[in-house]
């Protein structure tokens, strides 16, 4: 049997009807609409002479017995963000099942292959994506868990419970992974990047490494109609000259910057601002630029400050190293996109995906996007050419058969 892209543009159709509606793709982790999306793909999995399982941590795995016991593992998630849109996720689980069909079809592949749907990557309902796949590498810990609520107030622990999850458990989902020797994964690319290129297919090199911080002013609230200019301390005025800096620290580094909140204290219209609190979100693939670029934002805080006669203070909200994928793995990757599409591109992936707690876990990993519409994801607006779907499922495919000889040979 052949590889056929079309069926899957066909069942991602299918999918959206059985889970969507007309805000969006509703399929949110530990939801009915997911069990839906889940039990329509075990139906087409059953089809394949594959072993069906569920780990631990609720991930699902579809394993295609080969003449080796090393494995490939193809990967996604089919859980969606409320009202999202109909490709993020659940187009890289599809791929991944057309291209099993197309080795099953031909008898035993030299290595095992193994198809995973990841539980609850988003996180949409309790804030802590990337659920199953970090549960399986091992960069979860259970207690920072334990005390999440969704909106209603329903606890993690308790909706996991109907899955038949335990968080005392969870963690166990690692053994999956004891003969992986390849992950990949297709994605759309949920950016703008290629779409201004005019390509359809990408190489993604790794995922950024984030430093988040909240950044606070304090100056001295005071009166905004007796209190001449030049006897102010206006956290504001600090906080703004930084906030157009960080932006040419972003430029100079080739990385990302943004300042996301800004809060001002007391925020009325009649009083200078007493202590202003913005945050920081800084981004890059290199650690060593990554590292720069928030040093500088540190210097150039300190200079504010003093210009403004104000104090600053920082504190880290959260962090994560830039995680970059095999370079073998990333060689074959463009090779599979320039059969495919005559032209590649490699660029680094602004969000996390489960492929990032693949590598952080040891296993050579790489990922391949694929264009975005207007670069729109995470709304039912997300879209992308259906031509292009094809294309993907094809690239994944050829690098499937690169990466089965590739493990094969080690
Ligand atoms: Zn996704």
């Amino acid at each position: 049997m052949a590889l056929n892209p079309q069926r899957t543009v066909d069942e991602l159709k299918d999918l959206r009807a059985r889970t969507g509606n007309a805000d969006g793709a509703q399929r949110v982790a530990f939801t009915e609409t997911w069990d839906t999306a889940r039990a329509w793909l075990r139906e087409k999995l059953e089809q394949l002479p594959v072993e069906i399982e569920t780990d631990e941590a609720g991930n699902v795995w579809a394993t295609l017995r080969g003449a080796s016991d090393k494995e490939l593992l193809i990967g996604g998630h089919m859980d969606s963000v409320p009202n999202g849109g109909w490709l993020d996720g659940c187009l890289n689980v599809l791929a991944g099942l057309e291209v099993l069909r197309r080795i099953a079809s031909e008898g035993t592949p030299p290595v095992t292959v193994r198809l995973v749907d990841w539980a609850d990557e988003e996180g949409a309902r309790f804030g802590r994506s990337l659920f199953g796949s970090s549960a399986a590498s091992g960069s979860m810990n259970p207690d920072d868990l334990r005390d999440l609520t969704d909106k209603q107030g329903i606890k993690l622990v308790d909706a996991i419970a109907r899955y038949g999850l335990n968080l005392d458990t969870v963690k166990q989902s690692n053994k999956q992974l004891k003969n992986a020797k390849a992950y990949l994964e297709l994605h759309i690319e949920q950016g703008p990047v290629l779409e201004s290129m005019n390509l359809p297919l990408g190489v993604v090199l790794g995922t950024f490494g984030v430093e988040r911080h909240g950044i606070r002013f304090t100056g001295q609230s005071a009166h905004a109609g007796s209190t001449p200019m030049n006897q102010r301390r206006d956290a504001l005025g600090a906080a703004a000259k930084l906030a157009l800096e960080i932006r040419e620290i972003a430029k100079r580094h080739g990385g990302v910057c943004t300042v996301g909140s800004v809060v001002t204290k007391p925020g009325i219209v009649t009083a200078v601002v007493g202590q202003c609190d913005i945050t920081l979100d800084q981004r890059h693939l290199n650690a060593e630029s990554l590292a720069k670029m928030l040093q500088e934002a540190k210097d150039a805080s300190e200079r504010f400050a003093k210009e403004e006669n104000v104090g600053v203070e920082w504190s880290r909200l959260w962090q994560i190293h830039p995680i970059l994928f095999n370079q073998d793995l990333i060689e074959m990757a463009d090779e599979a996109v320039r059969e495919t599409a005559g032209t590649s591109h490699r660029l680094p992936s602004g969000p996390l995906h489960d492929a990032a707690e693949v590598a952080r876990a040891g296993i050579p990993t790489v990922m391949l996007f694929v264009q975005s519409l207007r670069g729109l994801s995470h709304a039912k607006e997300e879209d992308t050419k259906e031509e292009h779907i094809a294309m993907s499922v094809e690239a994944l495919d050829k690098l499937a058969t690169k990466a089965m000889r590739w493990v094969a040979a080690q």
